[in-house]
């Protein structure tokens, strides 16, 4: 490739009505000037959920679901069309595609009413229709506007493994095929728009990359054409010291590393899929977050690099959606690799493992887990430990779902003294109780445990305590 290539998503809200996706046509062609530029869009705001509600509605038995899901498409998508598409042929070509793709969805879903039920593998061709309708109309816009545009549908360009909702790339299989895909058609000057969320196993059954995956299909992608960055355009402007709906003076921040931004999406901070820096980090790829809505503003840039904050943390993040699980009381001690049973049996259930602290004596152990996953882990260890305990009239196993994750994110605190110190001495000033603590060997994070009542005042609080609000 003689241009440097950069990869943009837009996600939801950034293609959500006719505006948004003239806006979003717009920042692409502006960009495609003096770069190659590939597309990569989300669906339109709300229509992956609808999707998803309308397959479980059917798979229940809800046989008109189907009908309703189908118009309901129709209409978003025809609406946006009539406002975006002025020449004939070009509209009524789209409108053709678009109705057959809804169609395909509608027909699935009566299919599932008629099974009475739903497969992951069903679920992902369904689910990623969105994309599929948003691609063509993105692509066609471009057009419209006097670009030279082509769609493609990703799950001809990402493999991926066989896991349905959630599935994983093969970066060899990948890079081939997205390479011999998309080079052409950059050299030639088009602007390639490629669905993002959806992809495909090597045998080509479709998959999905799980919710919010659009992020991770830039990234993918983005390394498989060793493109020279990737920009996230969304509807915040950038990565925050903290939600602005907790702390009203939030700042974004200008730099962020990779570290830190995955310890931010991973506690709460909705910014970014989970996996999305994992593709770039070995490229070194920088990844933009960038705000389609003012497209003046820079944005934060996630790199390797970072400049020092200048008190170790440089945002706090919390999240709600987690349960405790605390394994006490007598008969605990003494059962032998209590702590391998435990993990073994909470694995067994899938459960995601967020923290974990134990106490020296043995007599308890507690861990947290993502809310999602408390019921399937709590009945997974009851089973586990069931021929130990059960002669002890007490119940061992407590799950607790009041209470939240506080995290102090930082890459620089790594090797500061004092900085959990001041964490905990702030938040015993905010006369806020911790439940429990964990530091990762790494320091990128100090998180801890309150009741969920406490969360937002021990945000606003560290928040307040490390002048985050006034930092860059
Ligand atoms: N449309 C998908 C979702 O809503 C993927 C994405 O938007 O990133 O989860
Ligand atoms: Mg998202």
């Amino acid at each position: 490739m003689s241009r440097p290539i950069q990869v943009m998503k837009f996600g939801g809200t950034s293609v959500g009505s006719a505006d948004r996706m003239r806006s979003a046509a717009t920042i692409a062609a502006e960009a495609s000037k003096d770069r190659a530029v590939v597309v990569v869009v989300s669906a339109m705001s709300g229509v992956t959920n609808l999707l998803i509600a309308a397959a479980v509605k059917a798979a229940a038995g809800d046989e008109a679901v189907a009908e309703a899901l189908g118009k309901a498409l129709r209409e978003k998508h025809h609406e946006a069309i009539g406002k975006l598409i002025s020449g004939m042929d070009e509209r009524r070509e789209l409108l053709a595609e678009i109705d057959a793709l809804i169609e395909r969805a509608a027909n699935y879903c009566h299919g599932c009413a008629l099974l009475g039920e739903l497969s992951p593998r069903a679920l992902d061709v369904i689910a990623g229709t969105g994309e599929r309708l948003s691609a063509r109309m993105a692509a066609a816009t471009l057009r419209e506007m006097g670009h030279r545009s082509v769609a493609f549908d990703a799950s001809d360009l990402i493999v991926t493994d066989d896991v349905h909702g959630g599935a994983r790339p093969l970066a060899d299989l990948t890079r081939t095929k997205t390479q011999a895909a998309l080079f052409p058609v950059l050299e030639a000057g088009a602007i390639p728009v490629v669905t993002g969320y959806v992809a495909a196993t090597a045998k080509g059954i479709p998959t999905t990359l799980g919710r919010g995956g659009s992020d991770y299909s830039a990234t993918i992608l983005g390394a498989a054409l060793d493109a020279r960055e990737v920009i996230i355009w969304t509807d915040v402007n950038g990565v925050l010291t903290a939600d602005p709906r907790m702390v009203p003076d939030a700042a974004t921040l200008d730099e962020v590393s990779y570290i830190e931004a995955g310890e931010l999406a991973f506690f709460g901070a909705k910014v970014l899929h989970p996996m999305t820096l994992r593709p770039v980090i070995e490229r070194a790829i920088p990844v933009w977050i960038r705000d389609s809505f003012h497209p003046d503003i820079a944005g934060t840039k996630i790199t390797h690099t970072v400049r020092p904050a200048p008190q170790g943390v440089k945002a706090v993040t919390a999240t709600r959606d987690v349960a405790m699980i605390a394994i006490a009381g007598p008969g605990i001690i003494g059962v032998p690799d209590i702590a391998a049973r435990i993990f073994t049996a909470s694995a067994s259930a899938h459960a995601n493992i967020v923290m974990i602290s134990q106490s020296s004596s043995q007599d308890s152990i507690c861990f947290v887990v993502q809310a999602a996953d408390a019921a399937r882990t709590e009945k997974a260890l009851r089973d586990a430990l069931y021929e130990d305990v059960h002669h002890h009239d007490i119940e061992h196993v407590k799950v607790n779902r009041n209470v939240a994750i506080v995290a102090a994110v930082g890459e620089n605190m790594c090797g500061t003294p004092g900085i959990a110190g001041r964490v905990f001495s702030t938040m015993g000033n905010a006369g806020i109780n911790i439940i429990a603590i964990a530091q990762g060997s790494s320091e990128y994070n100090i998180s801890f445990l309150v009741e969920s009542s406490g969360m937002e005042k021990a945000v606003k609080a560290l928040h307040e305590a490390f002048a985050l609000g006034k930092q860059k």
